[in-house]
């Protein structure tokens, strides 16, 4: 089949390597002409474990391209997807649709024969069925059907996500876009992937609790951790104990300093906008949104706490800057929060990140950038890990206390054993790790 898939950003530029792997030709559309130009001399934009080689092979074997042209692409595509950002709107949080709509009707111009418009886009409900008004508005004639398919992907392991989903979601209101669909995802039916074929107002409400509820899960663990600290219990070891419960399930419960990313932070707040507007409020999700804005800005208190109240003058290693490990991806990380707070409060920040250097370096000032973890803690006073890439794992923990001007080590995402920590000379401080009475 041929698809053509528009934006080739995190998600359309995974999609579109993977079904070009399952056998189809796909063309990526991106109006960066930038990005573009990259991809074609075979630089890959992001950081994604995988996606270089994967796009190398399927662009040799003639069966991935790219332009920047939506009407090159559309007219012979069987499926044109759409996979452009969906920000959160500035001031209000509702989902910013410009992009989607933009696309929509760019496609609409350029529909050739039966096609099926696919939305990837994470959408507020109801939009699927805007972008078919909107096409059908500008081209009348057009033999076009919409479907919402959204995505689960999870940055990091995208492509191990796509290839073998929990589960494909599709709305579809026609029996041919739903065969056209069954018949792109074919090769998943080998791993007996289940097939959740729905409305697409379900599909669309189906995306934004699934990332509601996790993103409450985190919140819940982490809300848990700050009663461990003050009742001496250990948070790691209740999420063991309560993960164990397959009601439960022990995935979604590592406490931290709060979820960020590209997803979680703008599809909550969207989620709520779209509760309020029809007289549904949903209140868990309302105050999941307003516990984690307010855990990223704690994480800095609590390092403050840790270096005895006051981080004036103080130098201050930081280990991770991403939302998360393996993606080069910065945006709404908790690092944004905490580093900005220190410096208000008087530090200096040395800092590391494996892949991210490059994007935080647009969006934090003042940081002094280290080439190694073990060089950005030379004569620090405090460590902070805030990001648990591999990197940070298997650190020499008496080499950091040797090397570290202070003692005081915090590790937010509960790498180490304080009591680890503590032999090798550093003052530990994790996280929901009380002290037993
Ligand atoms: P992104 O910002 O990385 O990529 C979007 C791309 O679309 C950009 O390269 C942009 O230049 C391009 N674009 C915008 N308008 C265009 C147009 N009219 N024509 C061609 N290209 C255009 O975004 P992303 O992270 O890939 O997210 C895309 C969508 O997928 C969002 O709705 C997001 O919520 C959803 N999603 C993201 C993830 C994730 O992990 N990143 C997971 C699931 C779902």
């Amino acid at each position: 089949m041929r698809v053509a898939m528009i934006g080739t950003g995190y998600v359309g530029l995974v999609s579109g390597a993977c079904f070009s792997d399952f056998g189809h030709e796909v063309v990526c559309v991106d109006k960066d002409a930038a990005k573009i130009d990259r991809l074609k001399r075979g630089e890959i934009p992001i950081y994604e474990p995988g996606l270089d080689s994967l796009v190398a092979e399927n662009v040799k074997a003639g069966r991935l391209s790219f332009t920047t042209s939506l009407a090159d692409a559309v007219p012979d595509a069987d499926a044109v997807f759409i996979a452009v950002g969906t920000p959160s709107r500035r001031g209000d949080g509702y989902a910013d649709l410009s992009y989607v709509f933009a696309a929509a009707e760019e496609i609409a111009h350029a529909l050739r024969g039966y096609t099926v418009v696919v939305t990837k886009s994470t959408v507020p409900v109801g939009t699927n069925r805007e972008v078919m008004r909107r096409i059908r508005a500008a081209s009348p004639d057009a033999d076009f059907d919409v479907a919402s398919n959204p995505e689960f992907l999870r940055e990091g392991a995208a492509i191990e996500d796509f290839k073998r989903p929990d589960r494909i979601v599709v709305g579809a209101d026609s029996d041919r876009a739903r065969e056209l669909m069954r018949a792109l995802y074919r090769p998943l039916y080998l791993n007996e992937t289940p097939m959740v074929m729905t409305s697409p107002e379900t599909a669309e409400v189906i995306k934004y609790a699934a990332n509601a509820f996790l993103a409450t899960k985190i919140t819940f663990i982490n809300e848990v951790a700050n009663l461990c600290e003050k009742v001496g219990a250990n948070v790691q070891e209740v999420a063991r104990g309560i993960g164990l419960d397959g009601r439960i399930g022990s995935k979604f419960l590592h406490a931290g300093p709060g979820y960020g990313g590209s997803c979680f932070p703008k599809d909550t707040l969207a989620l709520v906008r779209t509760a309020q507007d029809v007289g549904s409020p949903l209140r868990i999700v309302e105050t999941v949104v307003s516990v984690n804005d307010a855990r990223k800005k704690e994480m800095a208190e609590k390092v403050i706490a840790a270096c005895g109240g006051s981080v004036e003058g103080k130098s201050i290693a930081v280990l991770g800057v991403t939302f998360k490990p393996n993606t080069d991806d910065m945006r709404e990380a908790p690092s944004l929060d905490i580093i900005p707070a220190l410096q208000a409060a008087g530090a200096t920040i040395r800092a590391h990140d494996p892949e991210g250097m490059e994007e935080a370096g647009k969006l934090l000032e003042g940081v002094s950038w280290c080439d190694g973890p073990y060089h950005a803690m030379e004569n620090a006073d405090a460590t902070v890990i805030i990001t648990e890439w591999n990197a940070y794992r298997a650190l020499d923990l008496p080499r950091i206390a040797r090397m570290m001007r202070g003692t005081v080590f915090v590790d937010l995402r509960n790498i180490y054993k304080p009591s680890e920590a503590e032999a090798a000379g550093l003052s530990y401080t994790g996280i929901g790790r009380g002290k037993a009475p």
